[in-house]
């Protein structure tokens, strides 16, 4: 794990890359930022979480970081260890956590629940929506330390990385380490994950709905082979792709207002 502060004194604030080694936008930015070494009016961590992951482009090297907070310091699994160390640097940090998705284009941010935390820093960022993760932040960092996680787009897209950059340059304003940039005027759509998409065992899977656009009663979100899953109460899709989990298509969300 890389940990590297700019700014004078002690941070409580922090940017986190590569919790996924397979989504290399997060340590782009970072590494951008170390780069640049913008003078900050206050000390911020930079971290890029899962060096060996990353340098092998896996999203893992024995589990998935993301699902083992808080970890264990003895434990036999690399990113058990890293979650410990993880936490440990991340204790009094509000902290941005970037991912990237094989679902959605464009950034989107992923909070524990839409608090004054969420009503603070979001408002700045360019996403397209917050989703609560509500019940389902078993074993995330989101459930265990103060943390926006955002998904900067297209898993391993350039568009990705440069979304990256944006989106830390806009926390570094909302949090005044850096001269704040606009708050939005337009209000960011709030959904909330209600339940899992489960996958049927099968070789082909397709997704024909769009992310954040709901989905009536009656219409066929997905195919698995010949198979054609049909809505039978309205959603809305978030994190839904063919590909992007094992066991699920992604999740099925409730609109439930707006930030802004
Ligand atoms: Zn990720």
């Amino acid at each position: 794990m890389r940990v590297e502060q700019l700014g004078e004194g002690e941070p409580e604030y922090a940017v986190v890359g590569a919790l996924h080694g397979d989504e290399p936008c997060g340590a782009h930015a970072v590494e951008h930022f170390l780069r640049e070494r913008p003078s900050l009016e206050r000390p911020v961590k930079f971290v890029v979480a899962n060096e060996p992951a990353l340098e092998r482009n896996v999203r893992y090297t024995d589990v998935d970081l993301n699902r083992v907070f808080p970890g264990d310091p003895d434990a036999d699994e690399y990113e058990r260890r890293l979650a410990h160390e993880l936490l440990r640097e991340l204790r009094g940090c509000t902290t941005l956590s970037i991912h990237s998705t094989q679902s959605y284009d464009r950034p989107f941010a992923i909070v524990d629940d839409a608090d004054p935390l969420t009503e603070a820093i979001c408002p700045y960022l360019s996403i397209d929506a917050v989703v609560e993760a509500g019940g389902f932040t078993e074993g995330r960092l989101v459930e265990y330390a103060n943390v926006i996680e955002v998904e900067a787009g297209r898993q391993g897209s350039e568009e990705a990385k440069a979304y990256a950059v944006r989106l830390v340059r806009e926390f570094l304003g909302a949090i005044g380490a850096l001269p704040a940039g606009e708050r939005r005027s337009a209000d960011i759509p709030v959904f909330r994950l209600e339940r899992l998409i489960p996958k049927t065992p099968a070789t082909t899977y397709d997704v024909r709905v769009a992310n954040f656009e709901r989905v009536s009663p009656g219409a066929t979100f997905a195919t698995a082979d010949d198979d054609e899953l049909v809505a039978r109460e309205p959603f809305y899709p978030v994190l839904m792709s063919p590909y992007g989990y094992e066991k699920e298509f992604g999740y099925a969300a409730e609109l439930t207002g707006t930030l802004g």
